[in-house]
């Protein structure tokens, strides 16, 4: 399994040298362009199954693919500050989602007035039309805000707290199937994956009181804490019934 997840590195890399190439199908800033217009872009479906598969398979859009995500952990890692696990604030979260969504809307419904908008046909080119210069500039801002993010705060802040592709995510995320699990008679306690964590996830906490399933809605499944465990006692695991693998690990500490 670790091997598996030495490819995570490069498939984040392979992407965020791609985006520019595919800015347009793949930012998610278009998603609030393909409302405006009324119009279900390429955009929009990449998205929606990245959220519509959460429940089953976490976040790995967040932490195999997403080109901001990388850029984050890229400048992160050489910040000097080491701070404890913060929760996401919701408040701002949500204030960020509503302003999305409503400012897309409003644009939509004064588009819709003058007739020149789609009536949600899916058009997945429709973004691709002439702006590729305009597609390059946006993704070396958006690059660029996320290496200052990552310069100036804590790892993966922005994720946490800015973007509302992870505040979708998450939401699916709170219930997914697939989360690393950590075998609690294996684990020595060194608290390594904790301290390697992208997202600063309370391992510990979670190996101590929650019978070693990591259930972080904010995990995004990057497989860093199972490289870092030199007693492989992390794995990825799908676990269909959390209740009943708890029971399960508990029947078996009585039986030892
Ligand atoms: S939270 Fe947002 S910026 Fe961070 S990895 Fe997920 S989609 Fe990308
Ligand atoms: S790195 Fe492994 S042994 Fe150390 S705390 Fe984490 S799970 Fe336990
Ligand atoms: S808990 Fe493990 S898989 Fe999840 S974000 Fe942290 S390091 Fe990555």
């Amino acid at each position: 399994m670790k091997r598996l997840f030495s490819l995570n590195a490069v498939s984040r890399i392979v992407f965020l040298l791609l985006t520019p190439v595919f800015f347009q199908y793949f930012a998610f800033g278009f998603i609030w362009h393909s409302i405006y217009w009324g119009v279900v872009t390429f955009v929009v479906l990449v998205w929606m199954g990245f959220i519509l598969i959460t429940p089953l398979f976490g976040r790995i859009g967040c932490g195999w693919f997403c080109f901001m995500g990388t850029a984050y952990d890229l400048s992160s890692r050489h910040a000097s500050r080491a701070t404890k696990w913060n929760k996401p604030k919701t408040w701002v979260r949500l204030l960020i989602l509503i302003l999305f969504f409503a400012s897309a809307i409003a644009f939509y419904v004064v588009n819709s007035g003058k007739g020149i908008t789609h009536n949600f046909a899916v058009i997945p080119s429709f973004l691709a039309l002439d702006f590729s210069m305009h597609y390059k500039i946006a993704w070396m801002v958006d690059v660029s805000l996320a290496v200052i993010f990552g310069l100036l705060l804590d790892r993966r802040w922005g994720c946490r707290n800015l973007c509302l592709m992870g505040t979708l995510c998450a939401a699916g995320a709170h219930h997914s199937r697939l989360i690393p699990v950590v075998d609690v008679e294996k684990c020595t306690g060194c608290g390594k994956c904790e301290q390697d964590c992208l997202l600063r996830i309370p391992m510990l906490d979670y190996i101590k009181n929650n019978k070693g399933l990591i259930t972080n809605s904010e995990c995004i499944l990057c497989g860093k804490c199972i490289e870092s465990c030199k007693v492989n006692a992390v794995k990825l695991k799908f676990v269909w019934n959390r209740k009943k693998y708890k029971n399960q690990i508990q029947g078996s500490y009585q039986k030892g």
